[in-house]
């Protein structure tokens, strides 16, 4: 008789510690399950509610005047300059003169690319008028139809026309280029690419500029060959530490407590069961002798 109450005592006691471990478990998946459609909820929902509130686009377009310079192009020949030599010049405190082509007086779109004042994510404000845009495109179209004016557009001054040199399409496209090399293109760049290195970092300048001019070669130069070999930018160049880090970051703060959560949760769990071991445990000791 006794016995067998202690074996259905034990099953109970297993039962409901198998039950307490399967809701901790339940508690947790649900929790995984939500975490993720919540934040997606919440995004969403700031991000709605920032758009709604500002202006959406220029409508009317102006008189401008066609200008054949890329400003997309440009920009990239720009971010390119900054990123992968910007620093190294810096360093060697040289002063670029006005003759070379990547000096800022020669980027035809760089006045008003300062006068861009990015307030947040959906507010582009233009610097001249202090009118406020959706997005940075609506801002150049703005500056292209009431702003051409301050462009200007006498001489050669397209920072877009060294895409060649600098590696532009490498930055914009995603994708690697599948067509086939073309050498007569290629040695047209590695050429324009020497020139640009010949007239911004004379070598007869001194040390620095001989430097500089060893690592623009080294740097933007060296990639114009169709073996494919030599990447661009080899030397690096600036940490991007742009939304993509924030974001990391953002989510990283909100997925800390969680994880102290779900270690509560175990520690407890493993707590609840070795109690309930124990007092197993006591209760067959206790029936044992007998
Ligand atoms: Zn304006």
């Amino acid at each position: 008789m006794q016995p067998k109450q202690q074996q259905s005592r034990k099953i109970f006691g297993d039962l409901r510690l198998l039950s307490s471990m399967g809701r901790v478990r339940e508690s947790i998946l649900v929790i995984l399950l939500l975490f993720p459609l919540l934040l997606h909820q919440s995004l969403s929902q700031v991000f709605e509610a920032s758009k709604s509130t500002r202006f959406v686009e220029e409508e009317v377009r102006g008189n401008a005047p066609e200008i054949h310079c890329s400003r997309h192009r440009s920009r990239a020949a720009w971010q390119i300059i900054q990123d992968y030599l910007t620093p190294f010049v810096e360093r060697e405190g040289y002063q670029i003169s006005k003759n070379c082509r990547l000096h800022p007086d020669n980027d035809l779109y760089r006045d008003q690319e300062l006068h861009k004042i990015h307030v947040d994510i959906f507010e582009w404000k233009c610097g001249y008028c202090k009118k406020s845009f959706t997005e940075e495109k609506f801002l150049d179209q703005h500056f292209v139809t009431r702003h051409y004016d301050l462009l200007n557009t006498t001489g050669t001054k397209c920072l877009a026309d060294l895409c060649g040199a600098l590696h532009c399409d490498f930055v914009l496209s995603s994708k690697k280029p599948k067509s086939k090399c073309n050498p007569a293109a290629i040695a047209k760049n590695r050429h324009l690419c020497e020139s640009v290195a010949n007239s911004c970092f004379p070598v007869s300048q001194g040390p620095s500029a001989s430097r500089l001019h060893e690592h623009f070669l080294r740097q933007f130069c060296d990639a114009h060959t169709c073996t494919g070999r030599n990447k661009p930018f080899p030397r690096g160049g600036k940490k991007k530490s742009g939304v993509f880090y924030l974001a990391i970051s953002i989510l990283t703060l909100m997925l800390l407590p969680l994880f102290y959560l779900l270690v509560f949760l175990h520690q407890r769990e493993k707590r609840s069961g070795t109690q309930e071991l124990r007092r197993i445990k006591k209760a067959g000791k206790k029936t044992k002798p007998s």
